[in-house]
Parts: C-alpha cells; structure tokens; sequence
C-alpha cells in the first residue's frame, strides 16, 4: 500500500520520461495542500536531480527596492502598489562588496546586482556611474566571480558601457540590413531576439544577415509568437507568448468587406 497522494503517484512516471498532461499538471497545483506537499517536492527534486545535471549556486542582491513610477501592473516594485515590500534607493558600493564578499567566501562564484525601475540611458546617470564602479571594484577584489546584472531598460550608450555587445537590423529599400558601423565578428553566436513573429520573415531575413558574416544564430527568442509555433523559425526558438492572430486572403477580408482601411502603424 502506498501512503502518497494518488495524483502524486501518478506523477512520478515523470521519472521514466513521460510527460503529465496539463490537466494532470494542473490538479497537482490546485489540489495537492497540507502534508502532501513535501511528498511533491520530494519528487520534484528527484526530477531534478534525475534530468538537470549539476547545480551552479548564484545569488542575487535587490540593490535597489521598490519605488518605480512605471507601475506595471504584476510588480511588487510598482510605487502604487502597497505590497509592504521593503524599499531603498540603490545601495552604497561597499553594501554590495560586502554582500559578494559573504557568498564569496560560502563558495558562490555568480552574482547577480538587480535593480528597480525602468533603466539607465545615460552613462552620466549617477546610479548608473556607481553600479559600474561597484562592478569594477567586484572583479578586482573577488577574482572568478561572474557578475550579471538586471538594470531595466539600457540604451546603446549604457549596454556598452557594461560591454554588452548588441546589434540591430533595420529596414532599407524594404529589406532588413545591418547598418551604423555594426560589426558582428565571425565565428561569434548570436542571438535574435524579435518583439513578435508572424511569418517569421523578419528572423529568416537576420538569420541570413548573420551567416553571410560568419557568424553562428544561437537561437531566436520573442515577445509574442503570433504564428502559434507555426512560423517557419528554426530551433532553438521560444517565446514568452503565443496568440493566434487572424488573417485573411485577398477578397475574403471581412474588414475590407466593411469598408475598413487597411492601414500600417
Ligand atoms: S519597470 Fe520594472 S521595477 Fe518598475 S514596475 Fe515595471 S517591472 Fe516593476
């Protein structure tokens, strides 16, 4: 006889390869409570153990909390939620030294400075100046570390400022070309990143872009797949949202056959 709970027990066939169905997936989430949940931990961690591979700890410093005037609606940080999370402007240099010297000295090799609000566009922002200093500072005292960080929103000027190499392709004459003295140095992977796919014209139009400089496409990843994975994309491609958008043919558009115009904004 088996004490586990009978949609945990089914679960575990996870272990011999095979996928839950979402509705078996779901009845986990919205049904398993009380002292059933270290049993599906205790089998989450096997899938873990069993499929992951090697754990690399990192660890993460919020140094900047809370007060952001952007708002988003899902966001703890968001000024006009009171979410009583607690909040700081960005911390003083030595507060991140000192917390990467901790993690440092218990093992931890990867370290992450995030903070609030919407980003920095120019390198003369005085936050922006005291989060590179404080990773110049990081990489001469803690020799191996590997600093990430997530600032918001850069522009051109701030990405490279925290040697972030980037590019962009725009239209000219209708077809998608790589402009501004970009250089993309061959032999380099690259990743293609896109706001929303459709027909997946666009990425095949950078893909080429990127092979015909020697260069290697990592992947393509998007906001929005419009194309419901139907785009002509190749592998690795992910997407953070998939909706089907209608289109019609010629002479079937039920807009045009409204007497709506068509129009391209
Ligand atoms: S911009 Fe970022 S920090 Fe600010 S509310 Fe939106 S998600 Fe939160």
């Amino acid at each position: 006889m088996t004490l586990l709970h009978p949609l945990i027990e089914n679960a575990y066939r996870v272990l011999n390869g095979e996928e839950l169905t979402e509705a078996e997936a779901m009845a986990l989430v919205e049904q398993i409570h009380g002292t059933d949940i270290p049993d599906l931990i205790s089998l989450a961690n096997k899938v873990r153990n069993k499929f992951a591979g090697e754990i690399i700890a990192c660890s993460i410093i919020n140094a900047k909390s809370g007060h952001c005037n952007q708002n988003c609606r899902f966001c703890a940080q968001a000024q006009a939620h009171n979410t009583e999370i607690e909040t700081y402007d960005l911390l003083d240099r030595e507060e991140i030294l000192s917390s990467a010297q901790e993690i440092y000295d218990a093992g931890v090799r990867i370290y992450g400075i995030v903070t609030s609000g919407y980003g920095y566009k120019n390198t003369e922002n005085a936050e922006f100046k005291r989060i590179l200093e404080a990773m110049d500072e990081l990489h001469e005292r803690f020799p191996g570390l590997k600093i990430c960080a997530s600032l918001g929103i850069l522009s051109d000027e701030t990405a490279k400022a925290l040697n972030l190499p980037h590019f962009y392709c725009e239209k000219r004459d209708g077809v998608l070309t790589l402009r501004r003295d970009f250089v993309i140095p061959p032999g380099s992977r690259v990743l293609l990143v896109e706001d929303e796919v459709y027909t997946g014209q666009s990425v095949m139009e950078m893909r080429e872009i990127v092979r015909a400089l020697g260069a290697q496409v990592a992947g393509t990843i998007c906001i929005v797949d419009k194309s419901m994975g139907q785009a002509p994309v190749p592998p690795p491609f992910a997407s953070l949202y998939a909706i089907p958008v209608e289109s019609y043919l010629p002479g079937a558009c039920p807009l045009c056959a409204e007497g709506i115009p068509l129009v391209n904004q």
